[in-house]
């Protein structure tokens, strides 16, 4: 998205911590509703489909670029529907440019990141639900400076759209592409903003105009385990990927590393994990964040591939990616492999992250939005970090 220098509030100011609502947008609501602001501004009910093509199809806001509307009427039905949610603060690219991670500052001040990795095959944009975040697990950098708010659903799609944009106008090597994945694993809760999240989902895979046509399979939830939440989505009936983010198959551990545990066990959690696998037939990621000599033990490993054998699951072992202020490590090498054999042996599938990103605090657990993290003493700055122009 192109970068918009005035902002509603002086850069640098607190955020309203979810007083104020960020402003209407066409992507939080349904084309009908849709429809009627516009009829609500004596305009004919179509336009709101032209809009809606232009946002979710041509990945644009700017009035400009709308032709097909009456010229009079691009200002205020663009005023009314497309609002620009997201400023762009600051871009940095990695892996020759095909990983880019994107800090974005909201209406209120709030900051979020956005990562946008193309591999050969595809284009993953891993998107924030929340600023910040409440779930307070010590091996993720976001989970440590809390909560600030729950993002809006056009906060959450805009993300994905400003990808689509860099891509449809061939700014990321490799061509010109288009968004084929969407994972809810930047910063937040998604469950714990559930209506945001479950209208973002519809909004990205609901068929142009009414949503941007992304396919639902490539959509992943990622949760902490908020049973009650992965309930209520299993009901919902669609046919996205869930991931619970487990990190120990055993509750003594479980407690310390995702906090939430002392509400929802690990049995509880892969009782509502089964009962999504069984409603969507979608086949649960367990994630898995192996930290060295903290959850990585072989007995642990036989644990969990007991606990999963004949479940429709797979296991997705994310290397420990380093965080500011902690002395957690990814595993050795040979004691990952142990660990993944030991799956393996359960006849539970099972693979390791590729953990893109980390040389920009792009990576899992790594993103949590200070505006200027080359300032932080002692970082080493990464050869391949180069910071973009905002364009
Ligand atoms: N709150 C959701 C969404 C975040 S997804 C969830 O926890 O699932 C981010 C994934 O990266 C989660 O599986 C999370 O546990 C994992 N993660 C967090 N910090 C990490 C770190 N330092 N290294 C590797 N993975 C990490």
């Amino acid at each position: 998205m192109p970068l918009v220098l005035a902002s509603p509030r002086p850069a640098g100011s607190r955020p309203s911590g979810g007083r104020e609502r960020p402003p209407r947008h066409l992507a939080d609501l349904p084309l009908a509703e849709r429809r009627a602001v516009v009829a609500g501004l004596g305009e004919p009910p179509f336009r709101a489909s032209q809009l809606s093509r232009h946002f979710f199809g041509r990945y644009t806001d700017r009035p400009e670029e709308m032709s097909d509307l009456p010229l009079a009427a691009r200002e205020p039905l663009t005023q009314a529907l497309l609002p620009r949610l997201l400023t762009p603060e600051r871009e940095l690219a990695c892996d020759g440019g095909t990983t880019r991670k994107t800090l974005w500052r909201t209406f209120d001040g709030a900051l979020v990141e956005s990562v946008l990795m193309r591999y050969p095959d595809r284009v993953t944009m891993c998107v924030s639900s929340q600023a910040g975040c409440g779930m307070a697990c010590p091996f993720c950098a976001t989970g440590q400076a809390g909560l600030t708010r729950n993002l809006s659903t056009a906060e959450i799609v805009a993300q994905v759209v400003a990808g689509a944009r860099l891509l449809a106008g061939g700014q990321v090597p490799g061509g010109p592409g288009r968004v084929s994945n969407v994972v809810f694993m930047g910063m937040g809760e998604p469950l714990a903003n559930y209506a945001s999240v479950l209208a973002a989902v519809r909004r990205l895979t609901d068929p142009v105009p009414e949503g941007m046509g992304i396919s639902q399979r490539s959509v992943t939830v990622s949760t902490v385990g908020l049973v009650p939440a992965i309930t209520r989505l299993a009901a919902e009936r669609l046919s996205v990927t869930l991931a619970v983010s487990l990190h120990a198959p055993d509750d003594e551990l479980r407690d310390t590393l995702v906090p939430v545990n002392r509400r929802w066990k690990v049995a509880e959690v892969l009782d509502a994990a089964w009962g999504y696998a069984a409603t969507t037939g979608r086949r649960v990621s367990i994630e898995y964040a192996l930290i060295r000599d903290i959850n990585d033990h072989a007995w642990r490993a036989d644990l969990l591939g007991s606990l999963l054998a004949s479940r429709l699951a797979h296991v997705n072992l994310i290397p420990l990616n380093p965080t500011p202020g902690s002395r957690w490590t990814a595993s050795l090498p040979a004691v990952q492999d142990e660990f993944v054999a030991r799956i393996a042996s359960h006849g539970v599938p099972v693979t390791v992250r590729d953990t893109r990103g980390q040389e920009i605090d792009g990576a899992c657990g790594q993103l949590a939005a200070s505006v200027a993290p080359e300032d932080r003493p002692g970082r080493r700055v990464g050869a391949a970090r180069r910071t973009l122009p905002l364009a």
